[in-house]
C-alpha cells in the first residue's frame, strides 16, 4: 500500500511519510493506492470476532508493513478502549454513541490513533522531534490534546479562539500540562486556522521544528473513523435490514471513512450526509455544481464548514462520477430552529438526548428514511450533550448531569498563553 496525493497520482509515498507530513508537498490530499476488499468470511462472522481483532484486521492493510503487526495491535487496543453502543431510539432508528471516550467527541478515536502512530515513527527515529500544531473551533483541540498527552518525543501546540469554545472544551485543552500548550488567540476560529496555514510555510520555523498538522486531512486521523461503521454493522447485522447511517458532517472526513469501510465490502445500503446551514455539499448533490459557501455560524458547530477538505476524496471513491456518487449518498441541510425542534421532540417523544449535532443526524436520516421504511436507519451522536451543555439544557428545559470526569476537569486550573497576532505565534515557535 502507497498513498498519492489527489493532486497529482505521481506524487506517491509510504504511510508513515504521508502521517508525519500530513499534506502533500503539492498541497493535494493523500489517497491510499488501494481499497483492500475484506473475505465474505470476515462479515460471516464479524459479529463473533474480539472487537481489536476486528479493527486490526480491518485497518492493517493501510498501514502495510510499516508498523509491525504486535504494535499495530496494541495501537489498536489503546485506541479502541472505550465502547461504542447502538442505543435504540425508536423501531427504525438506533443513535451510534461516539462520545464515551475521554474527550466526549468522536475525534478521540482518530487523534489516538494518530497520536500512537506517530510515536511509534518517532520512537525509530528519534532525532527528529514533532511538533503537532493544530488550530481549533472546539472539539478537535481537546482529542488531539488527550489523544498525544504524554507522547514520546512530541510537542503539542494548540490554537484556539478567545472566548469561542464551551467552558468543557476550554477546560479538555488549557488543563492536560505536560507536552500540551494552548495558544488562546485574540480573535476567531479562521485567524487560528490562517496563522496555523502560514506557520507551516515559513521556513524560519520549519528549518527549526518538524511541524505536523492534526486535522481529519492526516490519514491517520482520517482512516480509523472506518471502524465505528464495523462496530455498528456488527451490533446490527441481526436485523437483517438494509442499514443505511446519518453522518452530522463538517469536513466530510467522518462520512468518507464508512465510505471506505463500504467499499471494503461492509454492507452499508446507503449514505446520509446530513448538515447545518453550511450546505456546499446537499447543494452539489442536487445540482451537480460545487460551490464552496461563506462559513455560518451554528449551533452545531463543529459542522460550520463552508469548503469541506475532504469531499474531493468522497469525489474519488465514487469515481469523480455525480450519478454514481448520488446513488449512494444523500444530503440534507437544516437550519438550527429545526435542530432544536428535533432535540425537543427526541426528548420528549423518545426520551433520548441529542446533541445538536447527533440531532443534524438523526433529521437527515428521517427525511431519508421516509421514502424508505423497509431500511433500518443508523445516525452517529458524535459528541456528548454536555459538551454543548448550554444549548442542550435552554433548547429542553431541563437540567442535564454532568459525567463524574467533567466535574473534575472544570475544577483543574487553566493554562493558556495568550497571543493576538502572527508574530507571537512565530516567536513562541522560535523560542
Ligand atoms: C468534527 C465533528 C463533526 C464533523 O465531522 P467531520 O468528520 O468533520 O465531518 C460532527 N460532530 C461533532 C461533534 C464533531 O466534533
Amino acid at each position: 500500500m502507497h498513498y498519492y496525493s489527489l493532486s497529482n497520482p505521481n506524487e506517491i509515498t509510504s504511510f508513515s511519510k504521508a502521517v508525519v507530513n500530513g499534506i502533500a508537498p503539492d498541497r493535494g490530499l493523500y489517497f491510499p493506492s488501494e481499497i483492500p476488499k475484506l473475505p465474505a468470511s470476515f462479515f460471516e462472522t464479524i459479529e463473533q470476532m474480539d472487537v481489536h481483532e476486528m479493527a486490526l484486521t480491518a485497518i492493517e492493510a493501510f498501514v502495510g508493513d510499516e508498523i509491525p503487526r504486535t504494535e499495530l495491535k496494541r495501537i489498536v487496543k489503546t485506541t479502541l478502549d472505550f465502547e461504542f453502543p447502538v442505543v435504540p431510539v425508536d423501531d427504525q432508528i438506533g443513535s451510534l454513541e461516539l462520545f464515551h471516550g475521554p474527550t466526549l467527541a468522536f475525534k478521540d478515536v482518530g487523534a489516538r490513533f494518530m497520536a500512537q502512530c506517530l510515536g511509534y515513527f518517532n520512537q525509530q527515529n528519534s532525532d527528529q522531534k514533532v511538533t503537532v500544531l493544530v488550530a481549533t473551533s472546539g472539539d478537535t483541540g481537546g482529542a488531539v490534546a488527550n489523544g498525544f498527552l504524554g507522547v514520546e518525543g512530541i510537542e503539542v501546540v494548540i490554537l484556539y479562539p478567545k472566548g469561542k469554545v464551551s467552558e468543557v472544551q476550554e477546560q479538555q485543552l488549557t488543563t492536560l500540562g505536560q507536552n500540551i500548550t494552548a495558544l488562546e488567540v485574540d480573535g476567531v476560529f479562521d485567524d487560528c486556522q490562517d496563522m496555523v496555514k502560514t506557520a507551516f510555510l515559513d521556513t524560519e520555523i520549519t528549518n527549526q521544528r518538524k511541524l505536523t498538522s492534526a486535522n481529519s486531512i492526516n490519514v491517520a486521523r482520517w482512516l480509523p473513523q472506518m471502524l465505528y461503521y464495523f462496530l455498528a454493522y456488527r451490533q446490527l447485522k441481526k436485523k437483517k435490514q438494509p442499514l443505511v447511517v446519518a453522518v452530522p458532517s463538517g469536513n466530510f472526513g467522518n462520512i468518507c471513512a464508512g465510505m471506505i469501510a463500504q467499499q471494503m465490502g461492509l454492507p452499508i445500503d446507503h449514505f446520509i450526509a446530513a448538515t447545518n446551514v453550511n450546505d456546499a455539499v446537499p447543494s452539489y448533490l442536487e445540482s451537480g455544481n460545487y460551490q464552496a459557501v461563506k462559513t455560518t455560524p451554528t449551533i452545531s458547530n463543529a459542522m460550520d464548514v463552508g469548503d469541506p477538505s475532504n469531499f474531493v476524496r468522497i469525489q474519488k471513491i465514487y469515481g469523480n462520477d455525480y450519478k454514481n456518487l448520488c446513488q449512494h449518498l444523500s444530503g440534507y441541510r437544516f437550519t438550527d430552529d429545526e435542530t432544536r425542534v428535533a432535540m425537543k421532540e427526541i426528548y420528549t417523544q423518545l426520551g433520548y438526548i441529542t446533541d445538536p449535532h447527533g440531532a443534524v443526524g438523526y433529521l437527515g436520516l428521517k427525511e431519508y428514511l421516509k421514502d424508505h421504511p423497509e431500511k433500518y436507519g443508523v445516525f452517529l451522536e458524535t459528541a456528548h450533550p454536555v459538551k454543548f451543555l448550554d444549548t442542550v439544557e435552554s433548547t429542553l428545559q431541563t437540567k442535564v448531569e454532568l459525567p463524574q470526569r467533567i466535574k473534575a476537569l472544570l475544577k483543574k486550573e487553566k493554562q493558556s498563553t495568550p497571543i493576538s497576532s502572527y508574530a507571537d505565534l512565530k516567536a513562541y515557535l522560535l523560542a
